[in-house]
């Protein structure tokens, strides 16, 4: 068998084992739902919302089931049939441009693969999330979510693929460390202004009032050694009634976003008690260790892509008869997807350590007692499942599961 056939079928085997592995830890997670809610829980956990909960679960499970076999099987025939290939083809029709061939080539099947999902999309929020009470969007909001999602994708990919591209074109074999700092000068730039310039496309933000929540935060971030400047509200009611809280940018620009969902759903003591959570992964330096360890990820990634992209077996896996750095791309990611398991396994035990540690320094600024029922109030409203199976903790969860974060607490609650 010729290299690019083995690669081919090389490739199919990562897709299916992928999605088999998928369905087996969904299957043992299905398993694992208990049938009455934990009697740690029942305080904010009713039996009827609890109810509602297994029911929510059950909806998603099958739906996330034929969601994403349609998605595999999609892909499967399109590779199959050397889809890749066909689309280059004819957008070399078009222009034969190093720059613009490659970016119209990524534009179709960024499009085509946006259009498949948007009826997915459009059944989870108006039917799924609709019928358990969590929907707000309305369709004018999805709509214009999906127009700005479509114009920011092409934007910020576009950049993103146009530099890769042309240091391909120009830097020879070192494009990799060039795009991996160009990259880096990117990330840098988007987290200092995603809450300036990005999420005010899709959410309005605006300083929290003076009053009692605010004298109370600001208390806490004073102990916790913390300089807090700004603290917004965010409209995300406009869209669900699940409550959230975040932190993002640095320097100047950093700020403590919070969800107007929260403000209504928590008490003061809860809210100061999220927050403080949320400055101990700033103060306990998870935000740049994470970042750090991504950038190497990338790194890594792109030495690997480099050395691998001018493989001619790559394109002709795919069935270009020529190599082609954009087919090569997309090869390389499929190949490329069981290193990113591994090193995002990585990153979730690295998360849920840095969630146990967060709580922690929130039990010494705030009260223990006042995270801990905000925690059970957001995962009750969220209807998040109590008792996930260990094994689907273990690979997807980047916080570890309520009850295990209840009991890490109750160590810290003063007596
Ligand atoms: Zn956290």
């Amino acid at each position: 068998m010729q290299t690019h056939t083995l690669l081919f079928f090389f490739i199919i085997t990562i897709l299916l084992l992928d999605a088999v592995w998928g369905w087996i830890l969904e299957e043992l997670n299905r398993k694992s739902w208990a049938d009455k809610v934990p009697e740690r829980l029942s305080d904010f956990y009713p039996q009827e919302k609890f109810e509602k909960q297994k029911q929510y679960r059950k909806v998603n499970h099958r739906f996330g089931k034929i969601s994403s076999t349609f998605s595999l099987v999609v892909l499967l025939i399109f590779l199959w049939f050397h889809g890749f290939a066909r689309v280059d083809e004819l957008v070399q029709q078009l222009t034969t441009h190093w720059l613009w061939r490659p970016l119209f080539f990524f534009g179709v099947v960024g499009l085509a693969s946006m259009l498949i999902g948007i009826p997915f999309s459009l059944y989870e929020t108006f039917v799924i999330e609709e019928k358990f009470g969590f929907n707000k969007t309305t369709p004018k909001t999805f709509i214009l979510d999906q127009i700005k999602g479509i114009f920011i994708g092409a934007i910020i990919g576009g950049i993103l693929l146009g530099l890769i591209i042309w240091f391909y074109e120009f830097a020879g074999r070192w494009f990799w460390l060039y795009a991996w700092i160009g990259l880096l000068a990117f990330m840098i730039f988007f987290s200092k202004f995603y809450t300036t310039l990005i999420l005010p496309l899709f959410n309005k933000q605006t300083p929290l009032e003076e009053g009692e929540l605010r004298s109370a935060i600001e208390k806490m971030s004073q102990k916790a050694g913390f300089t807090l400047e700004n603290v917004f509200v965010m409209d995300g009611s406009k869209r669900s009634t699940k409550a959230n809280a975040f932190f993002s940018g640095f320097g100047k620009n950093k700020r403590i976003v919070l969800f107007d969902t929260l403000i209504r759903d928590l008490e003061t003591d809860e809210i100061v008690a999220v927050l403080a959570h949320e400055i101990g992964h700033f103060r306990l330096k998870h935000i740049v260790r994470s970042t750090v360890l991504g950038v190497l990820q990338t790194g890594i990634m792109l030495f690997l892509l480099g050395w691998f992209v001018n493989e001619p077996a790559l394109s002709e896996a795919l069935g270009a008869s020529k190599p082609v750095f954009h087919i090569g791309l997309i090869g390389f990611g499929i190949l490329y997807s069981p290193v990113s398991s591994l090193s995002g396994l990585g990153m979730t035990i690295f998360s849920r350590r840095n969630e146990y540690q967060a709580d922690a320094f929130a039990a010494k600024y705030a009260r223990p007692e006042a995270l801990q029922t905000a925690l059970k109030k957001i995962s009750a409203n969220a209807l998040s499942n109590p008792t996930p199976h260990p094994w689907y903790v273990f690979f997807n969860y980047s916080h570890p599961p309520l009850l295990q974060r209840l009991e890490a607490l109750d160590k810290k609650v003063r007596r």
